[in-house]
């Protein structure tokens, strides 16, 4: 058997431990394509996303069990993002051939575990072989309600700009990573929004059904940058109270120790896999009354939409343009 014929069972191993039966599925793992009915009241979603080796982890810090739901829950948080249901997961993986065997299982458990997690099923993958270091692409397969999917491109101006959570923990996290201070326990929320974050799934969800919600999308690259590309959909600016931007307190705490900005962390940092949506003001109150009965969410009004173009921070009476500020990944610094 080559190393490649057994890396392929090991998947497939997880594959059919994780099919609780998902409806629609005709044909799963282990022919040339999987097969899938489409329910005929539903619209399809399809994401994918890419973890790379020294770009988005480091294999000394990231315990493979963790990338596994990683990379799982990154893509997730785009279904989230559009108020639909996970259906069908698939795996790309590139593996260096330098690591051991306990790893790569550690790796495709952490996986299946999560796309389980996540009420999906593994129906398809591939593996390559990558020297320059492992490479991670998950692909979802989801669901929607056509009349409920959620876009970046609807929001109106004067609607309320809100976050499902906390801003500024992964970014935190990985500092302290970085520190090497990550087994210090008193940094273990954040450590853990950047090795094994949530994505919010059913927050998305309820938002879509409920009917509230203009616009929605996942922060992935920094409130600054992501909230400047829901605004840019929808034709339309935007506007953030500092003050109200939910930067918990060991966010603050870790920036002291790194000699870091919090506010920056919050507004750049990336990876906090919150969703980031708009609704008209006459629903704050609605939405306040959702978010408390979703376990996981912490729903906080941080600004609004307005006639124009820019996203802008206003600080103590400063405004300034914060647009595009995020993380990106072609940057020269
Ligand atoms: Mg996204």
């Amino acid at each position: 058997m080559t190393a490649e014929r057994e890396l392929i069972a090991a998947i497939q191993r997880r594959a059919g431990a994780a099919a609780p039966g998902v409806a629609g599925l005709v044909q799963g793992i282990g022919d040339d394509c999987a097969v899938w009915r489409p329910a005929a009241a539903e619209v399809g979603l399809v994401t994918t996303d890419t973890l790379v080796e020294g770009v988005h982890f480091d294999r000394a810090w990231h315990p493979p069990r963790l990338l596994g739901r990683k990379a799982v829950a990154v893509n997730m948080s785009d279904i989230a993002a559009m108020g639909g249901s996970p259906r069908f997961v698939l795996l790309s993986l590139g593996l260096p051939g330098d690591e051991a065997e306990q790893w790569r299982d550690d790796l495709l458990d952490g996986l299946a575990e999560a796309v389980t997690e996540y009420r999906a099923v593994l129906i398809g993958g591939d593996t390559v072989r990558a020297p320059a270091g492992v490479l991670l692409t998950v692909t979802v397969i989801g669901a929607a309600d056509p009349e409920r999917v959620c876009l970046r491109s609807g929001g109106r101006a004067g609607d309320s700009v809100w976050v499902g959570g906390p801003l500024g923990l992964a970014a935190a996290g990985l500092e302290i990573c970085r520190r090497g201070l990550g087994a210090d326990p008193q940094w273990r929320q954040a450590v853990q929004a950047h090795l094994d974050p949530a994505a919010q799934v059913v927050l998305g969800q309820k938002l879509a059904a409920a009917g509230l919600v203009n616009a929605m999308m996942d922060l992935s690259d920094g409130l600054a940058t992501d909230l400047a590309h829901l605004a840019t959909a929808s034709g339309l600016g935007a506007e953030v109270d500092a003050g109200l931007l939910p930067i918990p307190e060991i966010v603050r705490r870790a920036a002291r120790v790194c000699r870091a900005d919090p506010l920056a962390w919050a507004l750049r940092g990336g990876e906090d896999y919150q969703l980031l949506f708009t609704a008209p003001p006459a629903n704050d109150e609605a939405l306040a009354r959702l978010g408390a009965l979703i376990p996981g969410a912490a729903l906080i009004r941080i600004g609004r939409l307005i006639p124009g173009a820019g996203v802008f921070l206003q600080d103590n009476g400063r405004r300034r343009e914060i647009g595009y500020g995020g993380y990106d990944h072609f940057r020269r610094e």
